[in-house]
C-alpha cells in the first residue's frame, strides 16, 4: 500500500516491490510456522475499506492495512516448508496471507485443503471460502426465507450475489438480480437460473424497474450495494419484509454518503433489517461445506470466477471491483499449482 487512500481505490494506490532474497526458503525450527508459495489470492471489497485511514467504525471490521507494507487477504497456497506437525511439504492450505509470492505464516487460522475433493483450488478463495460462507449465512440465517417468497439480490452476478440467487432458487423462491452490464444480466438469466434481472445502469428509474419485476412486492432484499438501490427497495418491499445487509459497496468510498430518503418505511412496514459479518459465523463453516459440496458435485450450483494472472495485475483487479470490472468472483492467480 502506497499510502492511505481517499476516494475510490485506484491501481496506483498499490505498488509492486521486488526484494531480493526476501524470505529464506526455510522456516525456523521451533517457530511452528509454515512457509508457503501463494497460488491464488482473493480480491474482496472489504480490502478497499482497509486501505483507508483507520477510523473507529471500520476498525470494528479488521485492522487497516499499513502504508509501505503488503496488503493481505485470503489465499490458497502450497506448503514449501513446515515446522507445524499438522502441515507437510506439498499440502495445500487456505488462510490469510500477504499479497506476495512466498509467505511465512503462523497457520493457526489456516486450514488444510482436502485434495480428494475434486474442485478447482481457486474455489477456496470463493465458493468454498469466506465468500461462500457469506452467501450461506446471509441467506439461510439472516433472511428467514420460505419457499415461494420473492427475493431481490443486488450485485447479483458477483462473488456473493451469484450464490445467494442460486440458494434462493434451490429453496423455491422467485429471484430477481440487478447487475451493471448486459453481459452480467445475460449470465443471471441464462446460466444462473434467476427468474428475472435488470441492468441498473440503464434503468432511468430504479423504483419502476423493481415494480416491473415485483408487481406484488419484495419479501427479501439481499443488500450488497446500498445507496439509491436501497432507497428504491424500501418503496417496493412488502410489510414484514426482511433486508439482509451484507454490503454497501456504492457507499464505502464516497466522501459524502448518500442519505436514504425512504428509511421511515422500515417502521410503517415493520421491516427487519439486519447487518452481519460472515467471519462471526466461522463455526458454521463445516456445516456449510457439508451443505454446499454435494450441490457443486452434482452441478446444481454454478460458480463463475474471473481469474487474472500475475501479482503485477493484482492492483488493477482489486481496484476494478469498485468499477464493476469483475465478471464473477475476482481471483488473482499468482503462481501455477
Ligand atoms: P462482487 O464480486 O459483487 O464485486 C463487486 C461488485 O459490486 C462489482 O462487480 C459491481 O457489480 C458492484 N459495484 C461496484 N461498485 C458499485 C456501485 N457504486 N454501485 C453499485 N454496484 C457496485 O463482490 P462480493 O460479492 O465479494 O461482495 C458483494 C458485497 O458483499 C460487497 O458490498 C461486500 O462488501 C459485501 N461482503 C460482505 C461480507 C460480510 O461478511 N458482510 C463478506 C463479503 C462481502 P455491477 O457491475 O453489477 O455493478
Amino acid at each position: 500500500l502506497r499510502d492511505y487512500i481517499k476516494g475510490f481505490p485506484k491501481e496506483s494506490d498499490l505498488m509492486i516491490i521486488e526484494v531480493a532474497n526476501a524470505v529464506e526458503l526455510k522456516v525456523k525450527a521451533g517457530s511452528k510456522d509454515i512457509l508457503v508459495k501463494n497460488l491464488y489470492l482473493s480480491c474482496d471489497p472489504y480490502m478497499g475499506i482497509l486501505m483507508r485511514e483507520p477510523n473507529p467504525s471500520t476498525s470494528a471490521l479488521m485492522d487497516a492495512f499499513v502504508p509501505g507494507k503488503p496488503i493481505s487477504g485470503y489465499g490458497v497456497s502450497r506448503v514449501i516448508d513446515s515446522d507445524d506437525p499438522t502441515f507437510t511439504k506439498g499440502d495445500f492450505v487456505c488462510g490469510m496471507v500477504d499479497w506476495e509470492e512466498y509467505s511465512t505464516i503462523n497457520p493457526t487460522s489456516s486450514f488444510k485443503i482436502d485434495v480428494n475433493i475434486n474442485v478447482p483450488l481457486s474455489y477456496y478463495t470463493g465458493i468454498l471460502g469466506m465468500t461462500g460462507l457469506t452467501a450461506y449465512v446471509g441467506f439461510y440465517e439472516i433472511c428467514s426465507a420460505k419457499k415461494g417468497e420473492t427475493v431481490f439480490v443486488s450485485a447479483a452476478s458477483g462473488a456473493v450475489g451469484q450464490l445467494v440467487g442460486q440458494f434462493a432458487k434451490l429453496m423455491g423462491c422467485y429471484v430477481v438480480g440487478s447487475a451493471g452490464s448486459k453481459q452480467k444480466v445475460d449470465l443471471l438469466l441464462n446460466k444462473l437460473g434467476f427468474d428475472d434481472a435488470f441492468n441498473y445502469k440503464e434503468e432511468p428509474n430504479l423504483d419502476s424497474a423493481l415494480k416491473r419485476c415485483f408487481p406484488k412486492g419484495i419479501d427479501i432484499y439481499f443488500e450488497n450495494v446500498g445507496g439509491k438501490m436501497l432507497d428504491a427497495v424500501l418503496l417496493n418491499i412488502k410489510t414484514y419484509g426482511r433486508i439482509a445487509v451484507c454490503g454497501m459497496i456504492s457507499q464505502y468510498h464516497l466522501e459524502t454518503r448518500e442519505g436514504i430518503q425512504n428509511l421511515p418505511v422500515v417502521i410503517y412496514k415493520k421491516i427487519k433489517m439486519q447487518g452481519f459479518v460472515a467471519i462471526d459465523f466461522i463455526d458454521t463453516f463445516p456445516k456449510f461445506l457439508e451443505f454446499v459440496l454435494p450441490y457443486i458435485k452434482e452441478r446444481k450450483l454454478i460458480y463463475v470466477e474471473d481469474i487474472v494472472e500475475g501479482l503485477e495485475n493484482g492492483p488493477a483487479a482489486l481496484a476494478g471491483l469498485f468499477r464493476g470490472q469483475n465478471f464473477g468472483k475476482q481471483v488473482l492467480k499468482v503462481a501455477r499449482e
